[in-house]
């Protein structure tokens, strides 16, 4: 069999400007991609049609085209793709891992202060949001068809004891080649658990981040996954997705982010250290590439 060129891609939201960590993002996976005679791919991660716009996705094409980077095309556009994520979701729920809830925000928030009233601190996710209380899991089919027919906003959510009992309980892992917030590095031990119930899709955005990335490395034939450590916690969630699908186990590589001056982590609200201002401000390329090329060597040390 002749052996296929690895795969790596670039994914970012159109629901901001690109800004020195996307930078840094982007040339590792393009350079990583070019020094194994690999693709390039750069998708448009635009689920949340709410957050999302047009003139975001021509600045990331130009920023990138500025930065000297070539990518394939067709681009891949999530928005184009629901019914992939659709089937899915689908498909998680024949396996009876997914049940619609509708606690909102506020409505969660009361609930885990009245537990917490009680002393006791209710369990937060990776990223610090209290974990999802549930309460709809339990509801039997015939409940559940009667809370679809009443109109209420709902969201579909993955039921994550039931998941990882259908997985056996078995340990799951990933290959990293990066490394984690705490310097994790090689073989990872997932724990998805860690997040509780987690969104699917809502009735405002058909598929979420997790699902829609799982179906797109996949349907895309990614091998190496190169992204910030940001994402380092939510890849146990992408592993047990892929689990319950079927889907392929790509490696990872989690790079170090890029901090602003204050040091922390940027954000694409910040308008001074996006790609777009430095070219605005007449510097050249070769600055942004010195620059993050500087904070590729901080990483290594
Ligand atoms: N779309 C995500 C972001 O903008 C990145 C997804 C990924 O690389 O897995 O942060």
């Amino acid at each position: 069999m002749p052996d296929t060129p690895p795969v790596f891609r670039f994914a970012p939201s159109p629901n901001g400007l690109l800004h020195l960590g996307h930078a840094l993002s982007a040339l590792l996976n393009h350079d990583m991609a070019k020094a194994a005679n690999g693709r390039f791919l750069l998708r448009i991660e635009d689920i949340d049609q709410t957050r999302c716009r047009p003139e975001f996705e021509a600045a990331i094409f130009e920023d990138l085209a500025w930065l000297g980077l070539n990518w394939e095309r067709p681009v891949r556009r999530q928005s184009e793709h629901l019914d992939a994520y659709a089937s899915a979701l689908h498909r998680l729920g024949e396996l009876g891992v997914v049940y619609p809830s509708v606690m909102t925000r506020g409505e969660i928030k009361a609930a885990v202060t009245d537990a917490e009233a009680g002393g006791k601190a209710w369990p937060r996710d990776p990223d610090g949001s209290p974990l999802y209380p549930g309460r709809e899991r339990e509801l039997r089919q015939s409940e559940r068809a009667a809370l679809i027919a009443s109109g209420k906003a709902y969201a579909w959510r993955l039921d994550m004891a039931k998941a990882l009992a259908l997985l056996g309980g078995g340990p799951l892992s990933w290959r990293e080649s990066g490394a984690g917030p705490a310097g994790e590095t090689g073989a990872i031990t997932a724990d998805p658990a860690a997040w509780g119930d987690i969104i699917l899709s809502r009735s405002d955005a058909p598929s979420s981040y997790h699902l829609s990335v799982v179906v797109d490395d996949a349907l895309q034939g990614i091998t190496h996954v190169v992204r910030g450590r940001d994402l380092y916690h939510a890849t146990a969630v992408h592993r047990l997705l892929q689990q319950l699908l079927g889907l392929p186990e790509p490696l990872y590589h989690h790079h170090r982010l890029v901090l602003g001056p204050d040091g922390r982590k940027l954000s694409k609200s910040n308008q001074d250290t996006g790609i777009a201002a430095f070219r605005a401000a007449g510097r050249a390329p070769e600055e942004v590439l010195e620059h993050v090329a500087q904070e590729c060597l901080a990483g290594l040390r």
